[in-house]
């Protein structure tokens, strides 16, 4: 680490050059008549078609000789597929792109995984309802008027519900349980210098499950629980499924009323995120998180046997509903959230290393060792008594300020 922040002195003059050209994505609801959804369906199946074919042949030249098939020797190859299969024809050529791109990814995250070590599954052949979405990568799209022209496909009504910042570069269609969805992304200059931040509250944030998050100041951000909520109707919905027989119409609607479930919360915990992260940003000028790495935290415990060889019980019950609480919350989602507003707030968002923060008493540092269920921190040695994600706040805080007075570098986090 250190030897990279020597190498890299200009990281901090890198910093200051504005304006920087920034992503956002953009989504709307579409409406296209039965006889677009037939076309945009159609369009789905010859492009699952293509990314499997193109997925079979790379693991073929894997698994028989080794070989990588590169992502230009398979693009080279549309216009030969073009003239035996015509009917792709009728798809914009960049769409057909995306989908080897699209392969070209898979692939390349794989290796990454059999470079570092860790178990790769191999990238999965798509099924018809799991391959949504196909991408004009830059031209073949645009919207005039409440339409949105899609090549190949034709006008189709759009709702656009905010307005479009940037200049588009992308533009997506996605089938979402039933419904037609657009995303454009797009990309803006932002000059994080010419932002001021109307105070110099700072302040530690502490993602829980109890309460979404506490802050050093003493509030509380409640915490939807939305699955939770809706758990009882997807388990039935689950079950409902599970009754009928495969492959048969009623089967279909039961799996689509699944999904409609799902988008649900889905899109109810979007819009919470969106809206607390949008809150916290606003009134707070340094927002001070803990850096953790959900991805551990949410990972299965592994199996464990006693001498005998014999099962015991290795936790993975009482994890299961933290695990579920921790994804529920979108803890990760949110620091992200907060990091893309932040910088045109003038807002700074920072990540401090989790270092006891719930056990050391905030008053006077000394250790109160409590497990998770006790959520009162009460200091026998100073007589604190505050709220135990309040507690873990103001720690968080205060491993910022004191990094902060040590002149260490504290890792900003940028958006990604
Ligand atoms: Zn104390």
């Amino acid at each position: 680490m250190s030897k990279e922040k020597k190498q890299t002195p200009s990281k901090k003059t890198r910093k200051q050059k504005s304006p920087r050209l920034r992503n956002k994505a953009f989504k709307f609801r579409i409406y296209p008549t039965e006889k677009q959804v037939g076309k945009l369906e159609w369009t789905l199946r010859r492009c699952k078609e293509l990314y499997n074919a193109a997925l079979q042949e790379r693991r073929d030249a894997y698994t028989m000789c080794g070989l990588s098939v590169s992502y230009y020797t398979q693009n080279k190859q549309l216009p030969e597929i073009k003239e035996i299969r015509e009917e792709y024809r009728a798809i914009h050529s960049q769409v057909l792109q995306d989908v080897l791109t699209r392969v070209d990814k898979a692939m390349d995250h794989f290796f990454r995984r059999v470079t570092n070590g860790e178990k790769p599954g191999y990238p999965r052949f798509k099924s018809g309802d799991r391959y949504d979405s196909f991408t004009y990568t830059q031209s073949g799209f645009e919207i005039i008027n409440g339409k949105v022209n899609l090549s190949k496909i034709g006008w189709i009504k759009i709702k656009l519900h905010r307005e479009i910042v940037g200049s588009i570069k992308t533009c997506t269609i996605e089938r979402e349980a039933g419904q037609w969805y657009v995303v454009l992304s797009t990309e803006y200059a932002c000059d994080p210098s010419m932002a001021f931040h109307p105070t110099t509250k700072e302040t530690g944030v502490d993602l829980g499950i109890h309460s979404f998050a506490a802050l050093s100041d003493g509030t509380f951000i409640e915490n939807p629980r939305l699955y939770r909520n809706e758990e009882e109707k997807i388990q039935a919905a689950h079950r409902k499924i599970a009754r009928r027989k495969r492959g048969s119409h009623r089967r279909n609607r039961a799996k689509q009323e699944l999904a409609r479930l799902y988008r649900n919360v889905r899109n109810k915990r979007r819009d919470f995120l969106h809206k607390q992260s949008r809150k916290l940003v606003n009134e707070h000028a340094v927002l001070v998180f803990e850096d953790l790495h959900v991805d551990n935290m949410t990972r299965r415990p592994q199996p464990k046997r006693d001498e005998n060889r014999t099962y015991v019980p290795n936790g993975a019950a009482a994890k299961g509903g933290l695990n579920k609480s921790i994804l529920d919350a979108g803890w990760s989602a949110f620091v992200a959230l907060c990091t893309s507003k932040a910088e045109e707030a003038g807002c700074t968002v920072v990540k401090v290393a989790p270092h006891d923060t719930s056990q050391v008493c905030s008053a006077c540092g000394c250790v109160v060792k409590k497990d998770l269920r006790v959520r009162w921190h009460s200091c026998p040695h100073c007589g604190c008594q505050l709220d135990r994600d309040h507690n873990a706040a103001i720690n968080i805080l205060a491993c910022y300020q004191k990094q902060k007075l040590n002149g260490q570098e504290v890792s900003h986090s940028s958006p990604t």
